[in-house]
This record gives C-alpha cells, sequence and structure tokens, in this order.
C-alpha cells in the first residue's frame, strides 16, 4: 500500500494538462490526401521511425516548421527508401491534441485524489528524494524500471548507475523471449530483431501463425514480396485466411494450440524418410537418435487427429521442405507467446531448420554478429551500491518477465515502479493483477508522450516529447547489411507544450543524483562517438545512416562452423533442457478445449496500426478508426448474429468488454475461433479519439499460460462469447 495515499486510485488527468485540439487544426493536411503529396519541404531531415520496434530510416519533409509528410529513407538498410502504413502517420502523434502539456504530480484534496501541474524541478526533486529514501532504506532491489522503446537506453544507462538493476520489458516475455530461449538452445544464439532470415531468397516458406503482410514489419515484408515475386513458395498455417495465407500455395488452417503437434510430425517425416541433409546433420548436431525416438509418436495419421491437417498435407508439406533443402525456411515468429508450451514449440521449429541444413544458407537461418563498430568513448560507471540482480523462478528466463514482476508486487517484494513508455495496463494481459499490483505500490513514475491508462495509476508524469523531436542515441546494431543510424529532431519540439526529450529528462535526475557526468550535452555525446568512429554528427546529420556490407553471413563452402551452445554443435535434444528436468526433445501437451458456447480468441495486428501505440493517432485512424470480430459466417448465421452488427464480448471468467465490437462474418475462419486486431477499446477518455473505438482484447485476456521454462505468458487460451 502506497505511503502516501491508502489506496492508490485512477485518475483520469484533466483536459487543461493536455495540449489542445488547435494543434490539429493548425495541421490541416491529412497526410495521405492530395494536397500533403504537393506540397513542397523547403527541408527533408533523415531521421527514424518509432512507431514500432524496427525502426526504419525516414525522411521528414517540412514546410515552415511543420512536418507534413513521411517518406521511407532510400539509403537506410531497414527502409530501402519505402515505409509501412503506420510510419508514414507518424506525425499524427506529433500533431496530437491529447498530448501531455505538464509534468504532473498526484495529490489529494478535500478527500480526493487528483493530479495537478508541476514544474519540471518539483516534479524531478520528488522523484529523486523518493528514491533517495528507498536507496537509504537499503530497497533499491524493491525498484522495477519497466520500458518500450528505443528511448529507454537513457534510463537504463540512468539506473545501473544508481544501483538499480530490476529492469523488465514486456516484450520479452509475450513477444519474443520463448524464440529467442529456444534458438540459443538449439543454435546458440538468438534469432535477433530484425530477425536474422534470409527470407527474400527462400524458396520454400513455411509460416506458422505468422501474419507477414499484417504484421508490418517493413523489411521482412518487402523481402516477403520480393520472396514471392521469385517464385517461392508459401505454406501458411492459421486458423484464419490471412494476408499471408493468400499468397500460399497451401493453408493449413490448424486447430488452434496444436502447431507443436504439426511441427514434430514434419520432423517424424522428414527423419523417418530420411529427408533431411545429412551430411549438414552429421557434422554439426547432436541427438539426432534421440529425437528420432522423440517424435516416433508423431506420425502423420496421429497428428491429423489433433490438428485436424489430413495426412497426405502433412506428408506433401514435409517432402516439400525435404525437396527444398536448405533454401527452406521455416519462420520463427516473433509473437510467440501464446499457450505456454512456446519455447518447445520454438525449439521444434529450430530443430526443423537445423534438418534442412539451412544455417548461413540463402535462403535460411542467419547469424547476424555484425555491426557497423561505433566505439563508445565514455565509460559510465556501474553503482558499488547496485541492488540484488533479479532472480527470476523460470530457470531460462535471461531477462525479467514481466508479469513476474507484477506476482512479486502482489507479494510485497517490490514496492516502486518507474514506467517509460509502455501502458502496462493494455499491455500484460491480466489486467486485474496488475491494477491491484499498482495499487499496492509506494510509487509510481510514468514517463509517455500521451495520457496513456497507465499514466492515471502514477505518482509523478513526466511528459516525453515525440520521437520526431528529439535526438536519441545512435541506432548501432547487430544487422545483415550492418550501420549506423540516427534519430534527431525532425522539427523544433512543439513550444506550448513543456515536454523533453528522454536524455534530458534522464539528465535532469542525474544531476539530483550527483551524476551529472553521465549524460553529456546530447549533441557532444553523439559528435564524440562519431568522430571515434572516423566520421562526425554533422555527416551522419545530413546523410542519416552509414552502412557497411558483412562479407561472412553466408557460409563459405568447407567453412567449418562452431556453434556456441554447450556442446559446440546444433543440439537437437537439449542436455540443458533435460537436466532442468523438461523434455530434452519437443513434445505435445493437450490445451484447454473451448468451454462450450465460447470461441478461442486470437488476435494480432493490422498493417496501419502498432496495438494501443498508434490507436489515438488520427492520421492513422482515417485508415482503420476500430478493430472488428471475425466470425465465421455458417456459425454466426447459426447464432442469429449478422454482420456489421456489435456486440459485447464476455470470456470465460465471465469478464464483459466495456465496449461493443463489430462483427465481419466470413469464410476465412474456422469455425471454433474468433479474431481481433489489438489495440483497440481504449478506455481512457483522454484520448479523445481511441476512447472506446472498437474493444480491447488484452481486457479479454484474463488467463495467462505461463511457460515454464522462461515465463513467456501466452494470452492464447482465452475464450469469449457474446452478448447485445
Ligand atoms: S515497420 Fe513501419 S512502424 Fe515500424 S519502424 Fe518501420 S515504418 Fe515505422
Amino acid at each position: 500500500m502506497s505511503q502516501f495515499f491508502d489506496r492508490r486510485e485512477f485518475i483520469k488527468i484533466g483536459s487543461g494538462f493536455l495540449a489542445s485540439s488547435a494543434l490539429v487544426s493548425a495541421f490541416p493536411y491529412l497526410p495521405f490526401s492530395d494536397e500533403a503529396q504537393a506540397m513542397v519541404a523547403d527541408k527533408i531531415v533523415p531521421s527514424l521511425c518509432e512507431l514500432c520496434f524496427w525502426r526504419c530510416g525516414i525522411d521528414g519533409h517540412v514546410k515552415d516548421g511543420k512536418l507534413f509528410k513521411i517518406s521511407g529513407h532510400a539509403d537506410h538498410p531497414l527502409s530501402n527508401g519505402k515505409l509501412c502504413p503506420r510510419g508514414t502517420g507518424g506525425h499524427g502523434l506529433l500533431y496530437d491534441p491529447n498530448r501531455l502539456r505538464t509534468p504532473l504530480i498526484r495529490e489529494t484534496h478535500q478527500g480526493v485524489q487528483r493530479f495537478r501541474e508541476a514544474s519540471w524541478d518539483e516534479a524531478i526533486t520528488l522523484i529523486a528524494k523518493r528514491f533517495d529514501q528507498i536507496r537509504d532504506n537499503g530497497d533499491l532491489d524493491k525498484v522495477a524500471y519497466f520500458s518500450h522503446g528505443f528511448g529507454a537506453s537513457f534510463f537504463k544507462r540512468l539506473f545501473k548507475a544508481y544501483g538499480i538493476n530490476l529492469a523488465s520489458a514486456p516484450s520479452y516475455a509475450q513477444c519474443r523471449g520463448a524464440r529467442d530461449e529456444a534458438f540459443t538452445l538449439t543454435f546458440g544464439h538468438a534469432v535477433g530483431s530484425p530477425e536474422g532470415l534470409d527470407i527474400a531468397n527462400s524458396k520454400y516458406l513455411v509460416l506458422i501463425g505468422s501474419h507477414l503482410g499484417e504484421n508490418m514489419h517493413n523489411t521482412a515484408v518487402q523481402d516477403f514480396s520480393n520472396a514471392v515475386s521469385a517464385g517461392c513458395k508459401v505454406i501458411a498455417v492459421d486458423p484464419r485466411f490471412s494476408v499471408a495465407a493468400s499468397k500460399a500455395e497451401r493453408w493449413l488452417p490448424i486447430k488452434p494450440g496444436t502447431d507443436l503437434a504439426l511441427l514434430r510430425s514434419w520432423i517424424h517425416v522428414l527423419l523417418a524418410e530420411e529427408l533431411y541433409n545429412r551430411k549438414f546433420v552429421q557434422e554439426n548436431c547432436l541427438g539426432l537418435e534421440e529425437l528420432r525416438a522423440g517424435v516416433a509418436d508423431a506420425t502423420p495419421e496421429a497428428t491429423y487427429a489433433i490438428t485436424g491437417i489430413d495426412p497426405e498435407t502433412i506428408l506433401a508439406v514435409a517432402r516439400d521442405m525435404g525437396r527444398f533443402g536448405s533454401s527452406a525456411l521455416v519462420h520463427p515468429g516473433r509473437h510467440v507467446a501464446w499457450y505456454g508450451d512456446d519455447t518447445q514449440r520454438e525449439r521444434a521449429i529450430a530443430i526443423l531448420n537445423a534438418l534442412l541444413g539451412n544455417y548461413r544458407q540463402p535462403g535460411g537461418l542467419i547469424n547476424q554478429t555484425q555491426m557497423y563498430g561505433v566505439p563508445n568513448p565514455y565509460h559510465f560507471a556501474s553503482s558499488t551500491r547496485a541492488s540484488t540482480p533479479f532472480q527470476s523462478r523460470f530457470p531460462l528466463a535471461s531477462e525479467a518477465p514481466s508479469n513476474e514482476v507484477v506476482d512479486q508486487t502482489l507479494a510485497g517484494n517490490i514496492k516502486s515502479w518507474f514506467i517509460y513508455g509502455t501502458n502496462l495496463v493494455q499491455t500484460l494481459g491480466d489486467q486485474e493483477s496488475t491494477k491491484k499490483a499498482l495499487g499496492m505500490l509506494d510509487f509510481v513514475v510514468a514517463i509517455d508522450v500521451l495520457p496513456m491508462e497507465i499514466t492515471g495509476y502514477a505518482d509523478v508524469v513526466l511528459p516525453e516529447v515525440t520521437y520526431l523531436e528529439r535526438y536519441d542515441d545512435l541506432d548501432d546494431r547487430v544487422y545483415r547489411r550492418p550501420y549506423v543510424a540516427i534519430r534527431q529532431p525532425v522539427v523544433a519540439p512543439l513550444s506550448h507544450l513543456d515536454a523533453k526529450p528522454g536524455h534530458e529528462i534522464a539528465a535532469l535526475l542525474a544531476e539530483k543524483w550527483g551524476l551529472a557526468g553521465l549524460f553529456p550535452p546530447i549533441e557532444e555525446y553523439l559528435d564524440n562517438r562519431l568522430r571515434a568512429a572516423g566520421t562526425s554528427l554533422k555527416v551522419l546529420k545530413d546523410k542519416g545512416v552509414l552502412v557497411k556490407e558483412d562479407p561472412t553471413l553466408f557460409r563459405q563452402p568447407g567453412e567449418p562452423l562452431h556453434f556456441d551452445t554447450p556442446s559446440g554443435k546444433i543440439e537437437l535434444s537439449s542436455a540443458r533442457l533435460k537436466s532442468l528436468g523438461f523434455d530434452s526433445t519437443p513434445q505435445y501437451q493437450r490445451q484447454p478445449e473451448n468451454p462450450a458456447g465460447y470461441f478461442r480468441l486470437i488476435y494480432g495486428r493490422v498493417p496501419m496500426h502498432t496495438f494501443g501505440r498508434t490507436s489515438n493517432n488520427r492520421f492513422l485512424g482515417e485508415l482503420m478508426p476500430e478493430n472488428e470480430l471475425w466470425i465465421n459466417r455458417i456459425t454466426a448465421l447459426d447464432l442469429g448474429l449478422k454482420d456489421n452488427e456489435s456486440v459485447f464480448l464476455i470470456n470465460q471468467e465471465g469478464k464483459k468488454s466495456i465496449s461493443k465490437i463489430r462483427l465481419k462474418l466470413t469464410e476465412r475462419i474456422r469455425p471454433d475461433v474468433v479474431y481481433m486486431a489489438h489495440g483497440f477499446g481504449q478506455n481512457d477518455p483522454r484520448l479523445e479519439f481511441a476512447y472506446r473505438r472498437g474493444a480491447s482484447a488484452n481486457e479479454m485476456i484474463t488467463h495467462l499460460s505461463v511457460d515454464p521454462i522462461m515465463g513467456g505468458t501466452g494470452f492464447k487460451n482465452n475464450f469469449v462469447t457474446f452478448s447485445r
């Protein structure tokens, strides 16, 4: 329970603390209108998109100090001159009239909790003092830092120097973690982001619940499109006929929750019919016989009974995989936390790729190891009073799973949260636990651009400027074409908002904590880093990106391979998993069946939105203002439901959606599932555009299927029915 407040109440941030509708009228052009497209810029500023993780290179087209168009930067290897629809509408965030205007502090006035406006100095002083008290009490290990996005790097540096060790990114447990742990167990390294996959040269691409084309990671979609144009055969395994399925040679409408059974059967066939790459496996893999025994039961006939995919199709796909060999690729996916068996399912995908021998081959898996390599002449020391590193209860969690941090908060072991750019209430699933945990905390700080729901639970809210108004650190990361790119202000921060860039907020806190040297002036810092690499800030500001080539990407004939696993080989059978009491080869376990009258809820993305991060963006909202619920047409008509009718959702635990969602009756989905895009149905009225448009998938996700290996939190064992 808070030391300041008996019970932390959610506070709706009053409109006086937000920007104003004048912002939208100050920018009358829709970015996709002919009028905006015809405008001529008086300057074009290269920078980086931040509407999703991908960080494409952008060109900001500016006239009279206003950003009127965003296009893809031609030289940036992630954009290649193109952007996804979201990226082109990023200035909808810049000119959002609901942006936070000023720092806010929670107070109680006549028995009512409310926010009051504060100066930056007052807000920063309060945060610094509260954390100093926590540190003086020896409680730094009771502080958690949650973050999302590239701007988080400054706060990571700050907290390392101050002594806070518990950092948690929701994306680990909910998205990529199981995949990266599974590939590390098998190949000794993670898949990475952007993924180390040579999709563009693949001749046979198997997608398991991977929605390329709707899930719009720019370069991946470009690669997919190039592969399809070059004749790549696509297999789409999905309960729903997705955009990717529409490009596929075969659509396998699998029964949800049985993907691991199908993968095991493909492994079974590859081994039984000796279709795998024997030379590669002999030279580079360990545990073949244990794997063979482990999938002995996974015959196509037995698998048909589980998955609903007929044995002939299972056999045909396995034989095609074997035929295409090293130019075939089984895509590992990106959001892979589904049913709690996710590390094992991803292990099966890793094993299939190993059997095909596609490692570092055109069209296969790539091990991206090369960075552009900008040295960092700054050496920032860690605190000597650092908190104890977080010990996850999940043996192979290499990061702190966010829901475990919630559990630890509910158990009273964590007392303060510092939240950067992530709306945890609408992100983590099991909203009630998150809200309960928030109510128990002593101190909560939230940094955001918009009044996202999480800010209503904070003691101090700090408004950040958008990615279009600030510098961030250099983007120097491993990629198949190593590059260093810059995020720089495309326009000056909007003058009527008292918002600051993350690096400046971190510097203000550092100063209060006696760590002033931690954040040199940002341009000086970037220039010194770039000069150490033989270039300069001026060069990068002009060019936006510098690119190298990686000659080591593909394996040379006869080149010996070494893998960073305990055995130095690709581990088809994992001794590590076995020693921890888990199956050494992937085994299928049944998932819960639909309760009578309920449909399994599956969800995904749309090209014009990045979950809740963009749902208040008016420009993108013009393209898609609300979500809809896909339901099989025949099933719906049997239930008396009509196309376009709006219904409430009720899940298996009786939770009813706050807002209604429109039905889309379609043949493109199995009769036992329903599908919706997530990120809609925002429940904070200060998000004036997004407020209760469509329904929130997250709200219906009250059951989390936890992966016992690394703590991933699967969302797909939730079921809904309808009410009018
Ligand atoms: S994929 Fe789209 S939203 Fe993501 S960084 Fe690239 S342009 Fe922006």
